[in-house]
């Protein structure tokens, strides 16, 4: 197990502390190392472990467990940061039961939480949120997958890609324009059950570190108005409530994955042995070592101190931008010292540091690119300047 004097920080309470020590023994029993080639079977079985015994519940805070504003950040980050130090897939089974449902424990109705949220909490069913298109990634207000009113139903005709789950997920949150305005205030979500005629799986999309993923294709798929989520044209606003949770627990999860190199990396370069002395005696090799673990502690300030403040009640789009960029980017370079530590070991396919090279590559990508965070955080200093009367 990785160093957890991380645990002693102010940021935690005991039952956090006794959540990682718990789920680190769960991991340990039950996460495997090594991933076979059906990730398919490999995250479902993963998501039905995750809910069986009891992990989910801590993702997925509709009813019966409240609703996503009373959700324990960071008890999410912890889960995410040590399912990650395991297995990518892992974490990726916890967070997207979480973020596929997200819109539902925010604004589901009674009927849609009784339906949906136990059952994907107890991983009886798996979640995905489709809110990426072809032409609508960063600029997701973009989006042009439609949804139009007849009678009783939504008939929703377009395009989703990039949807995590997809191929194997129980239900879609969709989101569509429906064009009660111009822009982002036009959008509605719906919720599609897999099998909905008019729902096509158009592709399966391999990606360097294998996890489901499809590009969807709706023709004319009908959806009953009683699977809508929240208000007409208030899509948007639900998409980016769900994000705003997610957000600072994928900086936990670039966190975790660090961490993983950094236990890799020192272990191998205290065993190796080159020119009569371990790799750990250079100096050289120290410098690297101290870098990974000061990036490490303070990405995880960054990670702790945002979910910290949301559980306080804070707003933290400034915080969360930082911890996601922070993490994900310093992940990338701690992973890439591993690599370099383990020589020619480090680029052979499976070895845990091969593998978390692949694995740390999207999470600089999905709910929000480096930049997007970059821009997040430039814009709240300066709404923050404006606000206190001085010139921009
Ligand atoms: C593995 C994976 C899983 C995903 N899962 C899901 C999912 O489950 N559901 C879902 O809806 N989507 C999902 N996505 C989609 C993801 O959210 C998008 O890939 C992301 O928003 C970026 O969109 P894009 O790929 O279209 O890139 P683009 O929008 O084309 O951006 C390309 C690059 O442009 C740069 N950039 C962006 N904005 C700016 C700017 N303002 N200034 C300067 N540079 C900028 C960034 O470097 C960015 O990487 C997933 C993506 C990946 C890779």
């Amino acid at each position: 197990m990785s160093d957890t004097r991380y645990l002693e920080w102010p940021f935690f309470e005991e039952r956090h502390r006794r959540l990682a020590r718990e789920l680190e023994a769960w991991a340990q029993a039950h996460v495997p190392q090594r991933h076979g080639d059906d990730v398919d079977a490999e995250c479902r079985a993963l998501v039905r472990a995750l809910g069986a015994d009891g992990w989910l519940k801590n993702a997925v805070a509709g009813m019966p467990y409240g609703n996503l504003d009373t959700v324990d950040t960071r008890a999410i980050c912890l889960i995410r940061e040590t399912l990650a130090r395991h297995s990518g897939l892992a974490d990726f089974a916890f967070a997207m039961q979480g973020l596929g449902s997200g819109a539902i424990s925010l604004q589901g109705t009674p009927e849609q939480r009784e339906r949906y949220l136990s059952r994907v909490g107890r991983g009886e069913a798996i979640a995905a949120f489709a809110l990426s298109e072809p032409e609508a990634g960063s600029d997701v207000g973009a989006l042009q997958c439609s949804a139009r009113i007849e009678g009783s139903h939504a008939v929703i005709d377009g395009v989703k890609t990039w949807i995590s789950n997809g191929g194997i997920a129980d239900f879609y949150v969709v989101f569509a324009r429906t064009g009660e305005a111009a822009g982002s205030r036009g959008i509605s979500a719906f919720i599609v059950d897999a099998g909905t005629p008019g729902l096509d799986i158009a592709k399966r999309i391999d990606v360097i570190a294998p996890h489901p993923l499809a590009q969807l294709r709706f023709t004319n798929c009908r959806v009953p108005l009683t699977q809508r989520v929240g208000q007409p044209g208030e899509g948007f606003k639900v998409a980016m409530r769900t994000l705003d949770v997610f957000r600072t627990s994928v900086a936990a999860a670039a966190l975790g994955f660090a961490r993983r190199a950094l236990d890799e990396a020192l272990h191998r370069a205290t065993t190796r042995r080159m020119f009569n002395q371990t790799l750990a005696d250079f100096q050289l090799t120290q410098a690297k070592l101290a870098q990974m673990a000061t990036t490490i502690d303070s990405s995880a300030l960054l990670v702790y101190r945002a979910a910290w403040m949301r559980d306080g009640g804070h707003s933290i789009t400034r915080e969360a931008a930082m911890a996601k960029l922070t993490a994900t980017e310093g992940a990338q370079q701690v992973i890439d010292s591993a690599v370099q530590i383990f020589g020619g070991l480090g680029v052979v396919s499976e070895q845990p540091v091969e593998r978390l090279y692949r694995e740390i590559r999207s999470l600089r990508i999905y709910e929000g690119a480096s930049e997007v965070q970059q821009l997040i955080i430039a814009r709240e200093l300066l709404k923050d300047l404006a606000a206190a009367g001085k010139d921009v």
